[in-house]
């Protein structure tokens, strides 16, 4: 039967399904003390352009660092603007900041939840220089659509590829279509490290150069600029590369979550389930359902036992960090409009097909009295 604990993410569970490797993966870049800078480093560095079919990936201290160094690297300075979605995590937008750069947030497609390409031309100034759309949940943003007003007005573009480990566009891999594109290996990320980690990948060999340059002292020996200390550390990637492999198995698996849950909850009233736009491929970072009932919904299932998330509780526009901006809901209809309505259920690609029925179940039982 089902233990009735039914975790958001089981980490531990993936570790046991490749143990020998991860271990045997540690156990070489300790006894080789090959840290920092090592073989393994540009190994995964190698493994995952590869992947991606992407000529270069520089790999960084982690997600938020990854977007921070591109956006360095395309010169972005105080006063120039970026659009980026209303609705993602923080690090989207706060490393805007940290260039100096100031954030111009964009409303979301009611649908997916990604950026509405419909609401950025109308955004875009004489200071404007770039566009990061987020491909959140593991689902990629409409890339069509923001790439063709960026060739118009001029702008770069950024892929936040973080929630989306090889989703496709129209068949193209997410982290191919931009400038650059960065990717977290956050441990719950759909490819985890066990501790920070994050990368950048890129076509372009002199930005490449540039970001690498930047993340590492401004270069060793000889520093041609000031940069930053942003690394992943040896073994880090050992993990990453041992667990590459297995990534397009677990993508499935999750998806097979995916269709179980859209499968069990299509006839429940009340409860808005996933919806994947035209010619994408979703990768099922989170399967985040909507009710008008949320939080009693939530308390529901933690009663029960279901461990579930809010991503985002706010929209980034109203979190206090930004009430400089002086933003209100009718600014972003519909990412306000999200934001007490969504509801992450848990989803991890070793979830038993017993584990989604109870989930799906409790959901059941709380929206028939609630309709
Ligand atoms: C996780 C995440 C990041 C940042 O990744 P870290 O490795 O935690 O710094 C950036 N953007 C999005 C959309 C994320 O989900």
């Amino acid at each position: 039967m089902v233990n009735k604990t039914i975790p958001f993410i089981d980490l531990h569970a993936q570790y046991l399904s490749i143990r020998d490797d991860i271990d045997r993966a540690i156990r070489e870049v300790i006894e080789e003390s090959s840290f920092i800078r090592s073989r393994h480093v540009t190994l995964f560095e190698e493994q995952f352009a590869a992947a991606l079919g992407v000529d270069h990936c520089v790999s960084c201290a982690n997600g938020t660092d990854a977007i921070y160094i591109v956006m360095k690297g395309l010169g972005v300075s105080p006063g120039d603007e970026v659009i980026t979605t209303a609705h993602s995590w923080i690090s989207t937008s706060e490393t805007i900041t940290q260039t100096g750069g100031r954030v111009v947030f964009c409303d979301t497609d009611p649908d997916t939840y990604t950026i509405d390409p419909a609401k950025i031309e109308e955004l875009i100034s004489p200071r404007t220089v770039g566009i990061i759309p987020v491909h959140l949940y593991g689902q990629p943003s409409d890339m069509d659509p923001i790439l063709e007003i960026a060739r118009r007005r001029g702008l770069w573009v950024i892929e936040d590829c973080a929630q989306a480990h090889l989703a496709e566009y129209k068949g193209r891999k997410v982290g191919t279509m931009g400038v650059a594109a960065t990717f977290s290996f956050y441990p719950g990320k759909n490819l985890g490290a066990m501790g920070d980690a994050g990368g950048i990948v890129t076509k372009d060999a002199k930005l490449a150069a540039w970001c690498e340059l930047y993340a590492r002292h401004g270069g060793k020996g000889d520093h041609f600029i000031e940069g930053i200390n942003s690394r992943l550390d040896g073994l880090q990637a050992a993990i990453l590369s041992a667990k590459l492999p297995h990534l397009a198995k677990w993508t499935a698996q999750r998806r097979r979550v995916a269709e179980t849950y859209d499968r069990l909850l299509s006839d429940v009233p009340g409860i808005t389930r996933p919806v994947v736009g035209l010619n994408r491929t979703h990768v099922w970072h989170l399967y985040v359902v909507r009710s008008e009932h949320r939080d009693d919904l939530r308390r529901s299932l933690g009663d029960a036992g279901v461990a579930t998330s809010l991503n985002y509780p706010k929209a980034l526009p109203f979190y206090p960090a930004y009430a400089y901006l002086g933003h209100s809901p009718v600014d972003f209809p519909v990412a306000y409009g999200h934001q007490d309505r969504i509801l992450s259920l848990p989803i991890f690609p070793e979830m038993t097909p017993e584990m989604i029925a109870y989930v799906a179940d409790v959901i059941k039982g709380f929206q028939s009295q609630h309709v």
